[in-house]
């Protein structure tokens, strides 16, 4: 780059010649050639150039991973120095070279960080090197990815270290891979989803729900006593703050839920039933802990969304261990769409757990691989 006339050029450090500097080169002496610095290549390092008593001096100094090699002219190393002055006669160009001599090897672990990854650094080149992921629980490991390719399928990856590199370790979220299945319906933070399954479970300790509370008081529905005791609490303290809310489904069993997954494959097709209905044996209703609530009488599920019950119970469900079991943005990892209306009874601690962290139940899970083994209480059954 050429600035002007009778001023010395550099390319990356232009500030280190103040204006008034420049000024002065002009003014004192006209007749000074042009003096062009350059680096090469330019990310290998910084150049500075000053004019002293009739000499040019010139700075290079290598960047982070690159060695000074000298200074070149017309294709001849003139020094290789990194400060070299000399006497301009003419109008000249003198470029600084650099080498790199260490490689930047980079490590990213993808899906939704499914797992850690380790070693990365710079390394020498030819350097032989090893990197490892470490895929979190409930998490596969499915390779290193490379440029779009797979270049292993290794935990522990090791290479030799040839440019700079960008490794992605790719890590997939996979209930089926792991022991996370709890199939124990009595459990309250039994896991149930597409891919677990309940068989026909049934629960023994099951009562009825109090009308006044029922969408469809002329029908029975039924919760688990624990579960229901704390829905009761929760539905009064609601009322309470002004906020009536009516339960339109709570325990279904394995036939039940079999008619409602039947007549949706019917009425929509198999894949939107399978995406908004669960199939029997993978229903949360069947645990008899699940809820759906309306706002009234005549309300509908998919009208529960922003109504002052939703957005209670959005604040307050927890307190009385009930965690919405589909929220939105969530339905990668749970496998349903948004339900602002199907609550879910897990208990008081994790409930409040799952509320700070913003988490689902099966993330929950994900940090308590303990809850994966079955309780002692339930072993010798
Ligand atoms: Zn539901």
């Amino acid at each position: 780059m050429k600035l002007s006339k009778n001023m010395l050029l550099v390319n990356t450090s232009i500030i280190v010649l103040s204006i008034s500097l420049l000024l002065a080169f002009r003014l004192i002496d006209r007749s000074f050639p042009d003096v062009h610095v350059l680096a090469y290549p330019t990310v290998g390092g910084v150049v500075q150039g000053e004019q002293l008593e009739g000499q040019v001096v010139v700075t290079a100094e290598a960047n982070k991973g690159y060695r000074f090699l000298g200074w070149v002219q017309n294709g001849q190393v003139v020094s290789e120095k990194a400060t070299f002055s000399f006497k301009p006669s003419n109008e000249q160009t003198i470029t600084a070279n650099f080498q790199k001599y260490m490689a930047e090897i980079k490590l990213v672990a993808s899906e939704n960080l499914g797992g850690q990854v380790y070693g990365e650094g710079e390394f020498d080149f030819d350097e032989e090197i090893t990197v490892i992921a470490e895929p979190k629980f409930g998490y596969v490991f499915e390779g290193w990815i490379k440029d779009g390719n797979i270049v292993s399928e290794h935990l522990d990856y090791s290479f030799v270290v040839k440019d700079d590199a960008l490794l992605e370790a790719r890590f997939k979220l996979d209930l089926k891979s792991q022991t996370l299945r709890i199939s124990d319906g009595d459990y309250f933070l039994a896991l149930v989803n597409k891919d677990t399954y309940l068989g026909r479970y049934a629960p023994t300790d099951l009562v009825s729900i109090n009308k006044d509370m029922l969408k469809y008081p002329q029908w029975r529905y039924e919760l688990r006593e624990e579960a229901y005791t704390n829905l009761e609490k929760m539905w009064k303290s609601a009322k309470e703050d002004g906020v009536v809310l009516y339960i339109a489904s709570a325990y279904r069993s394995y036939d039940t839920q079999s008619q409602v997954f039947n007549e949706n494959v019917n009425r929509h097709g198999e894949i939107v039933a399978n995406r908004s209905s669960a199939r029997p044996g993978e229903s949360e209703h069947q645990l008899g802990t699940a809820v759906d609530f309306v706002a009234h009488k005549n309300g509908r599920l998919m009208d529960f969304e922003g109504t002052p019950g939703a957005l209670w119970l959005m604040e307050n469900a927890h307190k009385y261990g009930f965690i919405m079991s589909y929220p939105k943005g969530k339905e990668e990892i749970t496998g349903y769409i948004y339900e602002p209306w199907h609550y879910r009874y897990i208990g008081m601690d994790a409930a409040q757990e799952c509320k700070e962290a913003g988490l689902t139940l099966v993330e929950y899970l994900m940090t308590k691989p303990q809850f994966f083994e079955k309780p002692a209480e339930y072993v010798n059954n």
